[in-house]
């Protein structure tokens, strides 16, 4: 069994419910058990002219390979209407791994640790919300990481 971080996102049709619905996807997959999830956060796009996004950060237990979870995560998103057009377009939903255990992962599908991790404050303090004394693989802390990217901007929302 493997400890693996998914970033969830959206900003189209009602995004705090899409994530809510992908919850429970997450945790019906095989051989996985869903194991914590972050409080919701809103913010604004990085790119002009979309919806605010509402992000969170899930902790599942699996035995999945990291390319079957990751066919499965798009499964998901493809269930919950996500449609890839431009790059960074709006999306119904987007579920990315962050991190999968200790692996790190070079292939032309899947990156580990998620390249851009370490710039995204949506992705960061969900993440520490769940694992505050995370240690990345290469030996960065997730405290240092945090350091380099303020909350400004973030909104967490409560319950
Ligand atoms: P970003 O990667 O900047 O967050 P995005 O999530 O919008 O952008 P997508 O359109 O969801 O990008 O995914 C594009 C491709 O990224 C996917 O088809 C997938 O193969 C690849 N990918 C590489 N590394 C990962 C990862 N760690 N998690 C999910 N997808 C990944
Ligand atoms: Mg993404
Ligand atoms: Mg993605």
């Amino acid at each position: 069994m493997q400890r693996v971080y998914i970033g969830l996102g959206s900003n189209l049709a009602d995004p705090a419910q899409q994530l809510r619905e992908a919850i429970k996807s997450l945790a019906q997959l095989p051989q996985t058990s869903l194991s914590d999830v972050s409080s919701f956060y809103v913010s604004d796009s990085l790119l002009p002219g979309q919806p605010r996004y509402t992000n969170a950060v899930a902790a599942i237990d699996t035995s999945l390979q990291p390319l079957a979870l990751l066919d499965a995560l798009q499964a998901v998103e493809i269930d919950q209407g996500r449609e890839r057009h431009e790059r960074w377009g709006p999306r119904t939903l987007d579920l990315d791994i962050l991190l999968f255990g200790d692996c790190v992962i070079d292939e032309p599908r899947l990156k580990v640790p998620h390249y851009h991790m370490q710039a995204r404050a949506f992705v960061l303090y969900p993440l520490a919300e769940l694992a505050p004394g995370l240690v990345l693989a290469d030996g960065r802390t997730l405290d240092q990481l945090l350091k380099g990217c303020p909350f400004e901007g973030l909104e967490r929302l409560p319950g």
